[in-house]
């Protein structure tokens, strides 16, 4: 299955990171949240915005059913879900601790994207990948290549 060695350079299309963050600016001031699959080579291939049940500035709790629904969607078009989205509109860059105990499974990339508080531009946020690894109780930030779409 995909390349999931420790320390890998993630690949994402361009298309997949600009659609996270235009459903974060949407969703603004609450947390955004989604999950995203990788195809049979282990490619990742598409984003799939999932309502925030929390509705909230500060947590996401992605909405049950819309959550079994991608799963399925994904498994019988022959891919996995292998990451999931969400938005820090008030930031911080990185993961919070409630964010790492409620990690929804442990061998999903986390990609978060916060709005730079710094910024006057509306649409200045940062993309970053995580990935929670059997030592650490920390999540690691992993390097991310943004590529383009084929
Ligand atoms: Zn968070």
């Amino acid at each position: 299955m995909a390349d999931r060695a420790i320390g890998s350079v993630i690949q994402l299309p361009d298309r997949i990171a600009a659609s996270m963050l235009d459903h974060a600016a949407a969703c603004a001031p609450l947390e955004a949240c989604g999950l995203l699959s990788k195809d049979v080579d282990g490619r990742w291939s598409e984003f799939y915005p999932v309502s925030n049940a929390a509705r909230s500035q500060s947590r996401f709790v992605m909405e049950p059913d819309a959550l079994f629904l991608v799963i399925s969607r994904v498994e019988s078009l022959g891919g996995e879900v292998a990451g999931f989205f969400h938005s820090h509109p008030d930031g911080p860059a990185e993961p919070s601790q409630v964010d790492t105990v409620e990690w929804p499974d442990r061998t999903w990339v986390s990609f978060l994207g916060s709005l730079n508080p710094h910024s006057s531009e509306q649409l200045d946020w940062t993309l970053r990948a995580f990935e929670l690894t059997g030592t650490s109780p920390r999540p690691m930030q992993r390097r991310l290549v943004i590529i383009e779409s084929g």
